[in-house]
């Protein structure tokens, strides 16, 4: 029998796995399949976990964002470098192979069929498991109900070159329209929405003739973290909305709270804050250019930043 019982196989699972095996614990890691790819803003406190972890902080350091309205013109700089706060950029394949060569937790590649509250695992070959201590769930059709929230608009990810953006994220916030450009080395991540004049006037036509992937976005924040021995992580138990790039980087904070034994009522609180606050995002972009102005000055402040950081709890 094991431990821990880790259920998944993307970077939360093996930041759970190299975690536990730090720990000392005797760690089980079931997963199948590659998620798909897309871009991953890395903030201060999810660097910070990956460098005690793993020994190194990932991926491409930009100083901040900065942000535009549809005419182009800039509105704000968020600067995190000002803050004295890191913010680095990478796809999040390369992530999954920068964390690939230390992962030496047991691992059994399998479709996992259903998990109950006592930590019973049972695969789709009919196999089960169950673990002394804990199952750290990251996979998201295991934990319902949640409080879900279905945004109407469709984002398009493209990947391509450009050097449109090279220190900072580039994000055009505007009534009816949206885009970022995350820039990490010699290629960028372009998400955007709605009407897209603005990022075809900063990027150029053929921008629209690079293939994109279609997201239609819902977010969810979970009612039960924590059933019996079953912990839901990441978006087994919320999805924040990308637009605050913080899903990962709060799903690393909890795993850290679960194995080093500190209680998650400060995760929860701030996985409800980011959802919360990615929703007022999503709806100010739309409505209201007053309210948008509004919420990025209020980001543009101490403990603003350090919320959006990540560390604005950090007390370790
Ligand atoms: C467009 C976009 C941009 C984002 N940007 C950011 C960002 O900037 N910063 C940030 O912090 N977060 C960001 N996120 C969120 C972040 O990517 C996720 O929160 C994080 O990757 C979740 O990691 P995970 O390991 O839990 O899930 P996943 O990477 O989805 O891994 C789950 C794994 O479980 C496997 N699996 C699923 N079902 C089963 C099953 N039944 N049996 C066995 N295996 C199974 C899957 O195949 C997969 O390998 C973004 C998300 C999107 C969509």
């Amino acid at each position: 029998m094991h431990d821990i019982i880790i259920l998944g196989q993307g970077a939360l699972a093996l930041f759970a796995a190299r975690k536990a095996l730090m720990k000392g614990e005797k760690a089980l890691v079931i997963g199948e399949g590659v998620p798909f790819d897309r871009f991953l803003l890395l903030h201060e406190n999810a660097l910070r976990r990956l460098e005690r972890v793993f020994g190194a902080a990932p991926g491409h350091p930009l100083t901040g964002v900065k942000v535009l309205n549809r005419h182009l013109e800039p509105l704000k700089f968020l600067s995190f470098a000002d803050y004295g706060l890191r913010l680095h950029a990478m796809r999040y394949s390369a992530l999954l192979e920068w964390m690939r060569p230390w992962h030496e937790a047991e691992t059994i590649t399998a479709r996992v069929a259903a998990l109950d509250g006592e930590g019973r695992v049972r695969l789709a070959d009919g196999r089960t498991f169950s673990a002394r201590k804990m199952v750290i769930n990251t996979i998201a059709a295991f934990n319902r109900p949640r409080l879900r929230f279905r945004h109407r608009k469709v984002f398009r990810m493209r990947f391509l070159q450009t050097d449109v953006a090279q220190d900072a994220v580039l994000q055009i916030n505007d009534a009816g329209c949206y885009a970022a450009i995350v820039p990490f080395g010699d290629e960028a991540a372009v998400v955007s929405s709605g009407d897209e004049t603005p990022l075809r006037a900063l990027l150029g036509e053929s921008v629209m003739k690079t293939p994109a992937m279609e997201l239609h976005l819902e977010t969810w924040c979970g009612l039960i973290m924590r059933q019996g021995r079953v912990v839901h992580v990441g978006e087994a138990f919320r999805r924040v909305h990308p637009h605050t790039g913080q899903g990962l980087n709060r799903a690393l904070d909890t795993i850290d709270a679960l194995l080093e034994g500190r209680g998650l009522g400060r995760e929860r609180l701030y996985d409800c804050l980011m959802w919360a606050g990615g929703i007022a995002l999503d709806l100010s972009w739309g409505v209201s250019p007053f309210l948008r102005d509004a919420i990025f000055s209020l980001l543009d402040t101490r403990i603003g930043m350090r919320l959006l950081s990540g560390t604005a709890f950090w007390h370790d």
